[in-house]
């Protein structure tokens, strides 16, 4: 087949996340072209970033530069770079200083998080989707931990530590258990001035309960669990604002030192510029074969997808779904250039499982619900085996034993400049106390 002149066919990824690095993987093998282009230069392990923002792991552990994962393939070029725009007329993809000629586009883009249109939040409240953003949680929470402690020895008094999680979707809730044993258990030896165990870890959820997308008894063990774990579940509880040192709800006002987002999804706004109907999130309509109505040869896959199953649900925006539809769109292309008609797409659905700390998670297999300990093996069994790379999943697995019967976080390093955000009003404010129960406004989310 020839194209743009060429013999062989160009394919061009963006986006080396879950749906991009299994298309480019599964295409490698043929006689195709391939440019993948991310703006960073590796695939992060998204399921374990909590790890590293909880300074259980460290960065290179959770993720592979590109070029290492592709090393040794001649038929693919890895470009650093930010897509800014499409000319899908011409089958062009811009980047800053170069416009990159396609046959075939997949655009593997993801989402990052929404602050409801409060994006003035952002910097007070970061969100978790990139190693930067687990890297400056990590930092803050240590750092809380030190200036208190520092605020204690030279004779200020032990100001009350609370650490905020806004959003009891699988990211709060992971976040929240595995906050509250660090401070309950890792770090509780290891001050002088200041008991870390007087922590608070205060999970604030919208809706009715914790982990909506999953069944109901599902969402009460997990609140079960995460309260055995130390952490104030608070649900019907909407935040209406972010403060440097507080979190809003309606008329109650919760001090803070670290306040992390967890609340919301938008899809990349590289959706947008394919001038595809997208739904509210951002997310691309895409046909049954994942390709964009009006440009067969360009296909939207993962978070920044959205496509209805059979049973009417959307395709959840989960790795799985995003890996399924990298490798059917790869077939795709390949039946296309063998002459053979596409096949649509159908998620096959292989069960969920959410970790909530130490020795706690949740797992559905269809009709078949386990929590507690067993579903916390099923959850480090599955994550060991996705992780790319044999080393990662080995020092990853050292890494939990390890910590599973010392207590001991392995990357407890504070990066970065040393101000909190939440610093200078928190001691204020802590001289009025600020160790009260926390009054719940039990406003339904809207
Ligand atoms: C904290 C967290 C925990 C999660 N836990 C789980 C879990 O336990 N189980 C599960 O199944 N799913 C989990 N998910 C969801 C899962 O990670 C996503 O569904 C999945 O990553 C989607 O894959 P994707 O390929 O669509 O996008 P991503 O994996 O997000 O990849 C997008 C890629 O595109 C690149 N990119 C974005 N914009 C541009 C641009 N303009 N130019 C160039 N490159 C660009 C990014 O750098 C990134 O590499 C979690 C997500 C998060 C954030």
């Amino acid at each position: 087949m020839a194209m743009n002149g060429k013999s062989t066919p160009h394919i061009v990824i963006i986006g080396a996340g879950f749906g991009g690095l299994n298309a480019a993987l599964k295409l490698i093998h043929h006689p195709v072209r391939i440019t993948i282009i991310d703006r960073t230069n590796h695939h992060t392990f998204q399921p374990l970033l909590y790890q590293v923002a909880t300074a259980g792991l460290s960065p290179g552990e959770i993720a592979s530069p590109i070029r290492w994962i592709f090393r040794g393939r001649h038929n693919i070029e890895v470009v650093l770079g930010e897509v800014q725009d499409f000319d899908l007329d011409r089958r062009v993809v811009k980047i800053a200083d170069r416009e990159v000629p396609y046959d075939y586009l997949i655009v593997a883009a993801g989402a990052s998080h929404a602050y409801f249109g409060h994006d003035e939040w952002e910097p007070l409240a970061p969100g978790l989707k990139t190693l930067e953003d687990a890297v400056e949680i990590r930092r803050r929470v240590l750092l809380a931990f030190e200036l208190a402690e520092r605020r204690a020895a030279s004779g200020g008094g032990q100001v009350q530590l609370n650490f905020v999680v806004v959003g009891g979707g699988p990211t709060g809730v992971e976040l929240a258990g595995t906050l509250s044993g660090i401070a309950r258990r890792a770090l509780a030896d290891e001050f002088n001035s200041i008991d870390p165990k007087q922590t608070r870890t205060i999970l604030l959820e919208g809706g009715p309960r914790v982990l909506p997308a999953y069944p109901e008894d599902l969402s009460r063990s997990a609140e079960q669990q995460l309260r055995e774990l130390g952490v104030e579940v608070h649900t019907s509880a909407m935040v209406t604002g972010i403060e440097p040192a507080a979190v809003i709800m309606s008329q109650t006002r919760v001090p803070a030192a670290v306040i992390i987002w967890a609340a919301g999804v938008a899809a990349s706004p590289l959706g947008k510029k394919l001038g595809a109907p997208t739904d509210r999130s951002g997310r691309v309509f895409v046909n049954p074969d994942l390709s964009i109505p009006g440009h067969d040869h360009v296909f939207v896959i993962g978070d920044l997808a959205s496509l209805k199953q059979k049973n009417g649900q959307p395709v959840p925006g989960l790795a799985p779904a995003a890996i399924q539809e990298g490798k059917a769109t790869a077939r795709n292309i390949l039946r296309d250039l063998e002459g053979k008609p596409r096949k649509d797409f159908h998620y096959l659905d292989k069960g969920s499982l959410a970790t909530i700390g130490r020795a706690a998670a949740v797992g559905e297999f269809g009709k078949v619900h386990i929590s507690g300990f067993l579903a916390w093996l099923a959850w480090l069994s599955v994550h060991i085996f996705f992780l790319i790379g044999f080393r990662n999943r080995i020092i990853v697995l050292i890494q939990w034993a390890w910590s599973y019967f010392t207590y001991e976080q392995g990357a407890q390093l504070i990066t970065g400049d040393q101000t909190l955000p939440s610093w200078p009003e928190l001691t204020r404010e802590e001289e009025q106390s600020s160790n009260k129960e926390i009054p719940i406004d039990h406003a339904r989310a809207g």
